[in-house]
């Protein structure tokens, strides 16, 4: 990969864009990673550069591709998150620093987490913006995946299986949900993965091939009736998501009608129907199997028709979608980061309807004490999440502290008796001080002691909640009366 392609392809997209900081970024990138190594032998520079390739692919905003090409700047180099800020500016750096943060949520594999760590994951990005970017150097890691210890390959594959590839799927980006599936399949599945191979090889070819014959009898039949789409093509299902359908229809394979899908992209909505009753028209369809997305989207904002016909002696399905609904299937709320016009040379955001974030929404509204302005949603700027950390109980359950939180802060959260009869404390399985400082991710064990356990004056200088330090105040005030009325009986 090299620069240049890089930026080939944002000129492609968008001739008018000035790319000079781009360039810059580049090149402070390059000096920065200068001597640097990846584990597979490759220059450093190379993963900076497939990441943001990726980004540029994505069609996204400038500030996220120089952001793409100083993500590991700050973890890798000797250069600082403040010499970013001082030559990039503000934006970039954050973007930046959000990179590192999430960079700290690793997942252990335990089921009950996973859910949750998808929440932290997303409220912790402050800036949807990160997502797409760790989704971008995710996708590279799992490509070079085969150069690390067979310890790391299974965290990496799982933690991509299990919560970057379904945050994918409910910010509506398919395209990434199914790259990050399958480069994580074999690992994590290895035997599973052999099969599907095996087993949809040769039918793949017989889809292909009857695909390409429908799609010229389709154009055929179209243009008869005067009905011309923009584009008709064959999708392949992806291997992941083929697997685990297969497991939902018995394992048989025959029962599987878009393992290639055939897709008829249309100017508009209106269209998508004529085009609908026109394939009816010429093939009958299976009973049960009209799905009508676009009245009725699904819950990440998919839109499309779906239908399965009777091809001849074959079954086919069929997604009629437009141009739009085509392109935010693949890239969901990314695609609201393309450029609003190519005659534009600032790069301009198009508003996200809040609509499509609802499951963002959800994750805030969990929290019902705290209201969150409508216009933070639509920048999708989660501040009520900066300077705050999230950690588990060892159920799974997720506690949010404010950063530099300790073991007590998190003790009188669960409950004043744990809180006031700590005598120690577990992160992570391991024992720790009660002063420890407590990272996001870290899963926090309390150890009491019923009877000798008391707060001490010392909890107040490192607590940091309210919480912690009203009740360690009181106790010690009980504590204090206890005292004097011991000595002036
Ligand atoms: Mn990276």
């Amino acid at each position: 990969m090299t620069i240049e392609r890089i930026l080939e392809l944002i000129s492609k997209k968008h001739p008018e864009t000035d790319l000079t900081i781009v360039k810059l970024a580049f090149e402070f990138a390059k000096e920065a990673h200068k001597g640097q190594k990846r584990q597979s032998g490759e220059d450093y520079i190379q993963h900076i550069l497939e990441t943001t390739y990726k980004l540029a692919e994505m069609n996204i905003d400038i500030p996220t591709i120089i952001a793409g090409l100083l993500h590991d700047v700050p973890e890798e180099t000797k250069f600082t998150l403040d010499e970013i800020k001082k030559n990039f500016g503000r934006e970039v750096a954050s973007l930046v620093e959000g990179i590192t943060k999430v960079g700290s949520i690793k997942y252990r594999g335990l089921e009950r987490y996973a859910e949750n760590l998808r929440k932290m994951f997303v409220a912790i990005a402050e800036d949807v913006r990160v997502v797409f970017i760790k989704f971008a150097d995710r996708i590279h890691n799992l490509k070079t995946l085969y150069a690390l210890r067979p310890v790391k390959q299974q965290r990496i594959a799982k933690e991509s299986l299990e919560i970057y590839a379904p945050i994918a799927n409910r910010l509506g980006m398919s395209e990434l949900q199914n790259e990050l599936e399958d480069l994580a399949f074999p690992y994590v599945y290895p035997e599973e993965y052999k099969w599907v191979i095996k087993i949809s090889k040769k039918k793949y070819e017989e889809r292909r091939g009857d695909a390409n014959k429908i799609i010229k009898k389709v154009w055929q039949k179209m243009s008869e009736i005067n009905l011309v789409p923009l584009s008709v093509y064959g999708r392949a299902k992806r291997y992941y998501s083929l697997y685990n359908k297969l497991l939902r229809k018995d394992m048989d394979i025959d029962r599987i009608y878009d393992l290639v899908a055939l897709r008829i992209i249309t100017k508009n909505a209106d269209e998508c129907y004529r085009v609908l009753g026109a394939i009816h028209s010429f093939w009958k369809p299976v009973s049960g199997r009209v799905k009508d997305y676009i009245a009725q989207p699904k819950p990440n904002g998919y839109q499309s028709l779906h239908t399965t016909v009777y091809c001849d002696d074959k079954i086919v399905e069929f997604q009629i979608k437009t141009k739009e609904m085509d392109e935010e299937a693949e890239w969901g709320i990314a695609a609201h980061w393309a450029f609003k016009s190519a005659s534009n040379k600032n790069a301009t955001r198009i508003p996200i309807d809040p609509e499509k974030l609802k499951w963002i929404k959800g994750l805030l509204n969990q929290r019902e004490k705290i209201q969150m302005p409508e216009e933070y949603l639509e920048k999708l700027k989660i501040d009520f999440f900066k300077h705050r950390i999230f950690v588990f109980t060892p159920k799974g359950d997720v506690i949010d502290l404010p950063e530099n939180a300790t073991p007590i802060d998190f003790a009188y959260h669960i409950h004043t008796y744990i809180g006031s009869h700590a005598i120690g404390a577990k992160i992570n399985t391991k024992m720790a001080t009660l002063d420890a400082s407590l990272k996001n991710g870290d899963m926090i064990e309390i150890l009491i002691d019923k009877k000798r356990a008391k707060p001490s004056e010392e909890w107040l200088f490192t607590t940091q909640t309210h919480l912690a330090k009203d009740k360690i105040k009181q106790a010690l005030k009980e504590n204090r009366i206890g005292i004097f009325r011991l000595f002036n009986r």
